[in-house]
């Protein structure tokens, strides 16, 4: 007999094409209800939501007053316009990202995914060079960092750098000047931990010294490169390159879809090295993870360069028909809320230590090659020979078998190639980090035991 959970099964493989996933490989994983940290499947087996649903969930699933706030808003209205039009709920979001935010960023252009919010930025940033006082039109290129990535639309692609993702789009895409990866823990020959920091900025100074006068804006993910595998920039880089970038008159646009709202410990990862870059982008967990939704932050003298009367054209000709979905906004508001009511940044360093406490043993495991962590943000990097820091062959997908196993201990994760990832919602307990944390030492012995297959 079929049931309706095969049914499921079947037609999720034939029907729904999944985003960055080998259909004819893909085994459904179907999550039919969720309550806090914990996610149900259709046989209803429990497993912790050990990456937040891919970066995004804040408060844990299901969290009543964010329930409440979107029923309250469905009560009211469920889409209004942003173009030309608004609505209360909408206003007072922007509004409190504006008082939340670093000081200058005084004006939020909404869409509804990450992407968009660095479309939005990028377009921001060209326009802005065309049409303020002194224009200085020959501003068109972006600078980008190396295996850089910034959502999956062709100008967010332009300036991302994962080659496995990219390349196949490269003639699709504008040419941007590329810096290295300013990685900490993987240093190019002859440069040490503590000589890291100066030689990536240099690296940049040079290229800044080169092209500044084509450049619009560096777009940059600040502290940590999410989707390269966690990779963490050096103390104090981001605060290097907004003091470049000022010097050399170019913009900088910060891309905190991932590492924003909480996760490194602090509401923005721009707070960290006090940095105010001219456009801030947010996504993910903007609305606690449960709808759709994402910000572009403006300073005022960008927006200044965009007024004028209908007739001289300085508008911002662009926008999403969902762009501030009240809806959205008001899991957004409730989410801020939660962070307040729960004090949920002020339990984050005890997590984050309970976590790192957990994983310790792994740092003398032979097939871990660095373990690192700022706030709930952490990566296992697995390598074949810790020593010399061979990696294993790409296509055993280690990682992934990690993740198989703790699967099978009911705890969900994705990884990033050969890095295994543990990113919880914010909201995550004592006890489900240390089921985390043991289902991920378990199953790195368990993917690593074996090196012939
Ligand atoms: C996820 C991500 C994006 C893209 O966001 P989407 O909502 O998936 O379009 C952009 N930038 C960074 C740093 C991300 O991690």
């Amino acid at each position: 007999m079929t049931t309706a959970h095969d049914e499921l099964h079947a037609w999720d493989r034939q029907h729904v094409w999944h985003a960055f996933t080998q259909m004819a490989e893909y085994t459904p994983f179907i999550v039919e209800r969720a309550h806090g940290c914990t996610l149900f499947d259709t046989h209803d087996q429990p497993y912790l939501d050990g990456v937040s649903s891919l970066w995004c969930n804040v408060h844990g699933h299901n969290h009543p007053r964010i329930n409440q706030a979107i029923r309250d808003q469905l009560d009211q209205v469920s889409h209004v316009t942003s173009l030309g039009a608004s609505n209360p709920t909408t206003i007072r979001l922007a509004r409190r990202l504006v008082e939340r935010s670093p000081a200058e960023l005084q004006h939020v252009f909404f869409a509804s995914d990450g992407a968009a919010a660095v479309e939005v930025a990028l377009k921001i940033a060209f326009q802005y060079w065309q049409q303020r006082t002194d224009p200085k039109p020959e501003k068109t290129r972006y600078l980008a960092f190396q295996q850089a990535y910034h959502g999956d639309t062709l100008g967010s692609v332009s300036v991302g750098g994962v080659d496995r993702f990219h390349n196949m789009f490269r003639p699709l895409l504008f040419d941007v000047v590329r810096a290295p990866i300013p990685d900490r823990h993987h240093l190019p020959k002859g440069v040490t931990p503590q000589s890291a920091n100066d030689f990536y900025l240099q690296e940049l100074e040079a290229l800044l010294k080169t092209h500044h006068q084509q450049l619009a804006a560096v777009v940059i993910e600040p502290l940590i490169q999410a989707a390269a595998g966690m990779v963490f920039h050096p103390e104090g880089f981001y605060r290097e390159v907004r003091n470049l970038t000022r010097r050399f008159d170019v913009l900088l646009i910060a891309d905190e879809v991932a590492v924003g709202w909480g996760k490194t410990g602090t509401l923005f990862a721009s707070e960290q090295e006090q940095v105010c870059p001219d456009l801030l982008c947010l996504g993910k967990g903007l609305a606690g993870g449960y709808l759709p939704l994402s910000a572009t932050l403006a300073t005022t003298p960008l927006w200044e360069a965009f007024l004028g009367s209908h007739a001289d054209s300085r508008t911002f000709y662009h926008g999403h028909t969902f762009s501030g979905n009240p809806l959205a906004a008001a899991a957004a508001l409730a989410t801020l809320d939660v962070f307040d009511e729960e004090e949920t940044l002020r339990h984050i360093p005890e997590k984050a230590r309970l976590l790192s406490d957990y994983l310790a043993p792994l740092a003398s495991h032979p097939h871990v090659g660095d373990i690192r962590q700022r706030g709930l943000i952490t990566a296992i990097e697995l390598v074949r020979d810790r020593e010399q820091g061979e990696p294993f062959v790409w296509s055993e997908r280690r990682g992934q078998r990690v993740c198989d196993f703790a699967l099978s201990r009911g705890v969900w994760l994705r990884p990033l190639g050969d890095v295994v990832v543990v990113m919880p919602p914010l909201a995550i307990q004592p006890d489900e980090l240390q089921q985390i944390a043991d289902a991920v030492r378990d199953g790195i012995d368990h993917a690593t035991s074996c090196l012939t297959d």
